[in-house]
């Protein structure tokens, strides 16, 4: 039984390595940490830097295929990685989704729609590209931001240099906003013959630039899902991806589609599928990236995802664990540091029942009585 390498020690590395275990394979992961998530449920672990050739090394030797969780990995370090073992997907997808601008350039030559932008590397063309934009506009680093963290809302001109001079690393992207009705992703997967799965797209909410909720499906037309559908299997099919793929969208009023981000790899919203769906996106990542059949993703429940963020929704924990139908997920993190994910609990109906705003709302406002202290 072959070894999937894992880059990356966070929760989605430990959800991969479930998944694996269950098909019957043994995992690796690299990690920075012995006690991240990840390293706790597989087979072995690496631990050292992403960065450290050495570590890189041995973990690559010690495996049969490399997939990573951790998008972060420098040029060097995936050169390295790539000439000892297969990675999947390659090191070319991670260099476009680990950098705004060959991410957003890369968009546009595939022909997808995405929000107005301008490279920024000085004062002088964020000032050129504030004026094309108009207010406001999103100031964001080209790499390494996560959950909000490396973006500024810009609301006026007296704002301009202060948020240049505190976004880092440089370069950055100034972005319209866009008025969007609603947030959706599409998580896509694709194998090593070229197969190209969809699950459901699903709408997401965010709090503090966190997201928050993740209902399935999204409440959008038929036609609307049908052409987000799309819009993640033409991406997929350009960067000819073997693994799976989160397309971020905004959805405008009318329907129209902007592609925000990718990340080629599981993604946040789509932990849905572990519990809705008869093949789950880890399931498919690991299916996908061994060469196993990938097997149409068909949904039997329709869910909202909670995320667990932080001592205020770890508060919630009891009562999750003692509601039936809630089903909990945690990710062995010690400590519940503000805006750390701790885990997630999905919420099952039955399928074509979503219940509406009241449905869904109530099961939130169930979870919040703990908040006042009342149990
Ligand atoms: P993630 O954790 O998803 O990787 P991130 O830090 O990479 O987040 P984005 O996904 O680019 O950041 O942006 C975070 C959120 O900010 C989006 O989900 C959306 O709610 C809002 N946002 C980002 N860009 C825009 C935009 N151009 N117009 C309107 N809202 C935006
Ligand atoms: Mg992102
Ligand atoms: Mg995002």
């Amino acid at each position: 039984n072959s070894v999937i390498g894992i880059v990356g020690g966070g929760q989605l590395g430990r959800m991969s390595a479930m998944a694996a275990a269950r098909l019957g394979f043994r995992t690796r992961v690299l990690a920075s940490d012995p006690d991240d998530p990840a390293v706790q449920v597989a087979h072995d672990a690496t631990i050292g830097a992403y960065d450290d050739p050495t570590a890189l090394r041995q973990f690559a030797e010690a495996v049969d295929v490399i997939t990573f969780e951790f998008e972060n990995v420098s040029a060097d370090g995936l050169d390295l990685l790539s000439a000892i073992r297969p990675v999947r997907p390659s090191g070319l997808i991670l260099r476009v989704s680990q950098d705004r601008e060959r991410e957003k350039t890369f968009l546009g030559d595939a022909g997808v729609a995405v929000a107005p932008w301008r490279l920024v590397t000085d004062s002088e063309n964020l000032r050129a590209a504030a004026d094309e934009l108009g207010y406001p506009f999103i100031l964001k680093t080209t790499r390494l931001g996560y959950d909000g963290k490396g973006q500024k809302r810009i609301a006026s001109p007296d704002e301009l240099q202060a948020a240049f001079d505190a976004l880092e690393p440089k370069p950055l992207v100034a972005e319209g906003m866009v008025d969007f009705a609603m947030e959706i992703s599409v998580m896509v997967a694709r194998g090593v013959d070229g197969t190209v799965r969809c699950f459901d797209p699903t709408e997401n909410r965010h709090r503090n630039g966190i997201l928050d909720l993740s209902l399935a499906p999204a409440r959008i037309t038929d036609e609307t899902a049908a052409k987000a559908r799309d819009i993640a299997e033409r991406i997929a099919t350009s960067l000819d991806l073997v693994g799976i793929m989160g397309v971020e969208m905004f959805v405008a009023a009318n329907g129209g589609l902007l592609v925000n981000e990718i990340a080629p790899r599981p993604h946040n919203s789509g932990h849905w599928t572990m519990d809705a769906c008869v093949i789950d996106q880890f399931a498919m990542h690991v299916r996908a990236v061994t060469g196993l059949p990938l097997l149409e993703p068909t949904r039997h429940s329709d869910a909202v995802m909670k995320n667990l963020i932080g001592p205020t929704d770890m508060a919630l924990w009891p009562r999750i664990l003692g509601t039936p139908g809630f089903i909990p997920h945690l990710y062995g993190k010690d400590e519940a540091r503000e805006g750390r994910k701790m885990g997630h609990v999905n919420m099952l109906f039955p399928r074509g029942g979503m219940p509406g705003e009241f449905g869904v709302q109530a099961r939130l406002d169930f979870l919040a009585v703990q908040d006042d202290g009342k149990d």
